[in-house]
């Protein structure tokens, strides 16, 4: 018989874990809690993607595929597990659906449950919930996604436009001390994405350091040396409203060691991931580790970064901290392997 397992979490990781073990002949229980797949590239409508500009709805929309024309993978669509319990070397799972509620017995599980953005409006520095024309890099994907990038508080295209970058992110005053690894590459893409399509529009990115890691470093050369944005060491005090319905960002150039104060009709914030309620969530239903920032915990980060501290379960993507969708994918891929030989020893 078959081997029967759990995949909870249907974004980028999830996705690929479900359709691996499914093309190896798993029976595959797919269950997320929104109403579709994708995870949070599609709940906020990502426009392109790094590294590549590759359209988000290409890439995930073909993940979404996969799962949903393989036989071998059942989706619960908003769906959730309710009550969780070992049994020898087994897990008998109920899973919550709108209509109806359904145990099952799986021989391993695979927990995707994926990441939460940093609300910005927790550091009242950055105004904002004070400024209708300060958002965050989520909103900003939105807005492109939706075809409408606009200054919120009057609908008109904006002229000039701010990126902070670490919001939420290599900050222990908000209690993040961790990088969150894609803000800066998302926010040079954005801004490159930005001077594109809004060529009158400038734009600024103000950076403590830029780590578009790996090859990534390509788009700041490219976001510098083809689309002409400026990007400022300098570290932002503060957030004020100017003349003119502009916000004022406030700061100290950091190279030049000097304060400016420049007034923008757009300001962008950086935030960052963070491991989010669903962390603790499968702490409390499954048993499983947080680690000291709040993800969830490998048993061991080099030698075994897929398995849980319980055996049986297995960790894949941005639930065990912030990384890109390619190396979710992977891991999604990895976790897959995992499962299906601890299904199949336990047999
Ligand atoms: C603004 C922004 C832009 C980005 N742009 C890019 C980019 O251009 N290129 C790139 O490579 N990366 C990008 N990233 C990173 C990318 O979003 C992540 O790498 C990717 O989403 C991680 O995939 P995941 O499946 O691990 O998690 P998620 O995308 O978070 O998916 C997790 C899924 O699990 C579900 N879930 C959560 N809890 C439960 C539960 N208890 N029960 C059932 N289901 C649950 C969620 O609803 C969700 O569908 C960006 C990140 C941000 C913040
Ligand atoms: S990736 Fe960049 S913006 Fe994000 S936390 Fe790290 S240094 Fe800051």
């Amino acid at each position: 018989m078959a081997e029967n397992i759990l995949v909870v979490g249907g974004g980028p990781a999830g996705l690929h874990s479900a359709v691996t073990l499914a093309d190896i002949g798993a029976n595959v229980s797919l269950v997320e809690r929104d109403s579709f797949l994708g995870g949070n590239p599609k709940k906020f409508k990502y426009k392109f993607l790094f590294p590549d500009m590759q359209p988000a709805d290409d890439v995930i929309g073909e993940l979404i595929k996969r799962a949903e024309k393989n036989d071998g993978v059942k989706i619960y669509y908003s769906s959730n597990v309710s009550n969780f319990k070992e049994n020898e070397k087994k897990f008998d799972v109920t899973i919550k659906s709108p209509d109806a509620s359904e145990t099952k017995t799986f021989d391993s599980v695979i927990v995707a449950t994926g990441f939460e953005h940093f609300d910005p409006a927790r550091d009242a520095k950055y105004s904002y919930q004070l400024f209708d024309d300060v958002i965050d890099i989520k909103d900003l994907e939105r807005m492109m996604g939706e075809n409408n990038f606009v200054r919120p508080s009057n609908g008109q295209p904006p002229k000039n436009v701010a990126f902070i970058l670490c919001v939420g992110s290599r900050d222990r005053h908000v209690g993040n001390q961790y990088c969150s690894r894609v803000c800066c590459t998302v926010s040079v893409k954005q801004a490159i994405e930005l001077r594109e399509r809004f060529p009158d529009c400038d734009a600024y990115i103000f950076y403590m350091d830029i780590r578009t890691y790996g090859f990534f470093e390509d788009l700041y050369w490219k976001a510098m040396e083809e689309h002409d944005v400026q990007i400022v060491k300098g570290r932002i005090a503060e957030i004020t409203s100017g003349p003119n319905n502009t916000v004022i960002c406030k700061g100290e150039d950091t190279l030049l060691r000097g304060p400016f104060e420049i007034p923008f009709d757009m300001v962008v914030l950086a935030s960052g991931m963070e491991g989010g309620p669903q962390s603790s969530e499968m702490v409390d239903k499954l048993g499983l580790e947080l680690n000291e920032h709040g993800f969830l915990k490998p048993q061991n980060v080099t030698l075994a970064p897929f398995k849980s501290n319980r055996k049986g379960i297995f960790l894949a993507g941005a639930c065990t901290g912030p990384k890109a969708i390619s190396d979710s994918i992977v891991e999604g891929g990895a976790a897959a392997m995992d499962a299906y030989i601890y299904a199949v020893k336990n047999k």
